[in-house]
């Protein structure tokens, strides 16, 4: 029976916006998958259907934006120069953590996540603390690898869909499989069910899709892991493999080599094979598709390849260093996300092919890693997060990007990897000290009962 994946899948049409890296992913989440099978069980659906917001106008003198005017537009255009205190670290690094400041309810920063709200143990019940309530820590492993976590993935479990699968490749050589459980509701307990040796390649990519996942290594090879125990080598590139996608039935690699690679499996041979690799101009960090678009951040530039005619390199856009692509389809339009080194956090219009959106949301030393999408479930938000190398993560409301707030996931060290499931709110990060958590976006006020509550994810 031939391998392909499990066919085209585009958005479920919740009634927001859907995040997604590609189509025609197989089974499970890969990435920033949208809602799969297995997780449309009632068990996830306690929380309220997504709620359309179109236009959020007014709201200029709560966010740290300026000039916000009433009327709805996607992405603000200019007039936003400056530095923005998103994510700033002065002054809310550890609140919290000490005496309240004088002025009671004012020592706050309603734009920080409440550390104590994460883990439960928030007094400020009928009042706020001044800091942000929403955000669940439902667990996490300090140690989960001895070395940086560069890539992460969400599976499906096949065998109990109550309890999916994390995915970690790291550094340390080593790629590892968890299941998670819930416990009291509000926490996530991991069990290590895998723990494969690469052969002293670090694991620089993850992709699950058919029934197995592809793991893009330091030495560019790409290692096929079916669920049914077979083993898939694919050779041909020569640097670090840092973005793989499937489209349809094709696999596509980017790798620091400057190609990108389109693979396909022969029946015949029952083998995959490289079927053609298109030259860009620098090393690829990541790829993404719109269409027929194939959208390739290279350290130097983003390259458009078109699909519909044999990957030829089309228009692109002169942004240097970017990290992370991430495609966004909501009510006003989809939009390629884009974050880079330097600090900025741009959005194209795909319709037009403009820049729309680019702000520059941290200082120098400040790089943005990593984005992921997910919906707020207390009100069905988009968000956009996007994780720094500092340990923090911002959180942005799409399409607006107003930001709605900001937490330390790790402790002084890169987020290199995150993945969500949007639709349910959850969100995964991983820091360059091999640690691993889990994060739950959910109604603020009191935080959750733990003996007899409902469950928080
Ligand atoms: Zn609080």
């Amino acid at each position: 029976m031939a391998y392909r994946s499990g066919g085209r899948r585009g958005g479920r049409g919740r009634g927001g916006g859907d995040f997604y890296r590609g189509r025609g992913r197989g089974g499970g989440y890969q990435q920033d998958g949208y809602y799969q099978d297995g997780y449309d069980d009632p068990q996830y659906q306690h929380h309220q259907p997504p709620v359309l917001q179109p236009a959020r106008g007014g709201r200029g003198g709560q966010s740290y934006y300026n000039g916000r005017g009433g009327a709805y537009e996607p992405f603000g255009r200019g007039g936003r120069g400056g530095k923005r205190n998103a994510g700033d670290t002065d002054g809310m690094a550890d609140h919290g953590g000490g005496p309240r400041r004088r002025g009671g309810q004012g020592g706050g920063n309603p734009l920080v996540y409440c550390r104590h709200f994460m883990d439960g143990t928030c007094q400020a019940r009928s009042s706020p603390c001044g800091f942000k309530h929403g955000l669940l820590r439902l667990g996490g492993m300090p140690k989960a690898h001895s070395n940086g976590i560069d890539a992460m993935l969400i599976q499906e479990n096949p065998e109990d869909s109550t309890k999916p699968i994390l995915w970690t490749g790291s550094r340390d050589g080593k790629l590892k499989m968890w299941e998670m459980v819930e416990q009291d509701g509000s926490r996530l307990q991991f069990r290590e069910k895998q723990d494969t040796n690469m052969q002293g390649c670090n694991v620089t990519s993850l992709l699950y899709a058919g029934d197995g996942v592809f793991v893009g290594q330091s030495n560019g090879v790409i290692t096929c892991f079916r669920l049914n125990g077979q083993t898939f080598t694919l050779t041909g590139h020569t640097a670090p493999v840092y973005a793989l996608l499937m489209l349809d039935d094709v696999l596509i690699s980017g790798s620091w080599d400057a190609t990108v690679r389109f693979w396909k499996f022969d029946a015949a041979s029952q083998q995959f094979g490289c079927v053609q690799s298109v030259p860009v101009c620098s090393g690829v960090k990541a790829i993404a598709n719109h269409t027929t678009q194939l959208w390739v951040a290279t350290i130097e530039k983003i390259q458009v390849l078109d699909l519909s005619n044999n990957g030829t390199i089309g228009a692109g856009f002169d942004v240097p260093k970017v990290m992370d692509l991430l495609l966004y389809s909501g009510p006003s339009g989809s939009f390629m996300l884009a974050v880079t080194l330097s600090g900025h956090i741009k959005a194209f219009n795909l319709q037009t092919g403009a820049e729309e959106y680019d702000q520059q949301h941290s200082g120098p030393q400040q790089k943005i890693m990593k984005l992921a999408g997910l919906k707020d479930p207390s009100d069905g938000q988009d968000l956009l997060l996007f994780a720094k190398d500092n340990g923090w993560i911002t959180a942005l409301e799409l399409p607006t990007m107003n930001e709605r707030g900001s937490f330390r996931a790790h402790n002084e060290v890169e987020v290199r990897s995150m993945v969500s499931i949007p639709a349910l709110g959850l969100l995964f990060t991983a820091g360059m000290d091999g640690s691993v958590a889990a994060w739950k976006f959910v109604p603020g006020g009191t935080p959750p009962c733990k003996a007899g509550g409902a469950p928080a994810w």
